[in-house]
């Protein structure tokens, strides 16, 4: 195991930089899930951690110790791709020890070994078998033990569930956080996809072109966004943002009557005073009807969808769509009152998109 730091590192292709001034430190034994959209920096890391990528600026550091220098051979890293790469003429077991046997591991060393990863995958019924006859799950399965047999320093996984079926995935990504618990291999994670974020991190880095935006746990991330883009990338469906302009006592809530009385509790005087244009942030799961006369804004409810169990509707304000959850089946066209449960409210700089709250 090994802990990995990430200091101020750079990466450039031509003019374009790929990552930005990137710093971060990877615990022993902890999974680490980056995040982000397509082309933000993600698989550059991750490759220049392997040794893959140079880096054009700043240090990679295994243990406090710069690996810059060192090929990917020398870093005892093991990755996983999206597309696995098993041997198809190699048995399953064959594949899996493959590492161990190009190194020259001794007999007795790597039936150990094998009988270890084979325990542990849930592969016994499989070493027989070749690859070609084995579902996409169950291949990347071979892959990871494969990955793992020869103790690898840090697990990279790049993606390795977006090419299994929505069916399996699920309980892929179950397995695999349960794995890597087991292991306690430092693991380095990339993904596009939150809900794999979200549920095998110890720590999301969400990274938007090419910087990290924000570091933290799920739940903070989710609670807590630093920013407009934090705010909007986690969470389905995603967050509304509703224009707000200071008037006297408060807030005003887009091109409504309504003021944000509670805003004035929740926001640092200069967010106040400056009378910048703020944004308010408030996830659908936090946005209801209600008839109250006195509570929350009219708005027209335009559109009704259900997710499971979960109902939602659509509503205006100004030109802007915005999404909510409605516990009591309001047909749409109904015109009612939307209401904000307080502590769900968000408060953005409108210009910069910092939290202010
Ligand atoms: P994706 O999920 O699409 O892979 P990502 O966040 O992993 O996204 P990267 O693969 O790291 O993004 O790519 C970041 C940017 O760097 C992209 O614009 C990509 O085109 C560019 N890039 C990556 N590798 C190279 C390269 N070898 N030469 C030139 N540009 C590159």
């Amino acid at each position: 195991m090994a802990e990995i730091t990430l200091r101020n590192l750079s990466i450039q292709f031509g003019a374009f930089k790929a990552v930005d001034d990137v710093s971060l430190t990877v615990k022993n034994g902890e999974f680490v899930v980056y995040l982000g959209p397509s082309g933000c920096g993600k698989t550059t890391t991750l490759r220049c951690i392997a040794g893959l990528v140079k880096a054009t600026s700043g240090d990679v550091l295994f243990d406090g110790a710069a690996v810059n220098d060192l090929s990917a051979s020398e870093r005892n890293i093991a990755m996983v791709f999206q597309f696995v790469s098993l041997y198809p003429h190699l048995s399953i077991k064959e594949n899996i020890v493959f590492p161990l046997k190009a190194r020259g591991v001794a007999r007795a060393e790597i039936t150990r070994k094998l009988d270890w990863v084979t325990d542990i995958f849930k592969l016994g019924d499989e070493l027989a078998r070749y690859p070609g006859a084995l579902p996409p799950g169950a291949r990347q399965k071979v892959a990871l033990a494969r990955a793992v047999i020869r103790d690898p320093a840090v697990l990279l996984l790049d993606e390795p569930l977006s090419a299994i079926d929505e069916q399996f995935r699920e309980e892929m990504r179950w397995e695999l956080g349960h794995l890597q618990r087991q292991l306690g291999v430092t693991t380095i994670y990339v993904t596009h996809d939150q809900r794999e974020a979200m549920s095998l991190a110890d720590r999301i880095v969400l990274m938007n072109n090419s910087r990290i935006v924000q570091v933290s746990n799920p739940d903070r991330m989710f609670f807590e966004p630093v920013d407009i883009f934090a705010g909007q990338f986690i969470g389905s469906p995603s967050m509304n943002l509703i224009d707000l302009a200071p008037v006297e006592g408060g807030l005003r809530l887009g091109d409504s009557d309504v003021t944000l009385t509670a805003a004035r509790d929740r926001l640092p005087d200069w967010a106040l005073s400056s009378k910048r244009p703020l944004k308010l942030g408030v996830r659908p799961l936090n946005v209801h009807l209600t008839d109250d006369p006195a509570a929350g804004v009219a708005i027209a409810v335009d559109d009704v969808f259900s997710i499971g169990r979960e109902r939602f509707f659509s509503f205006r304000i100004g030109d802007t769509i915005h999404q909510g959850v409605d516990k009591r089946r309001s047909p749409s066209g109904s015109v009612m009152r939307v209401h904000f449960d307080p502590d769900g409210l968000l408060f953005f700089d409108a210009a910069t998109g910092r939290r202010v709250d």
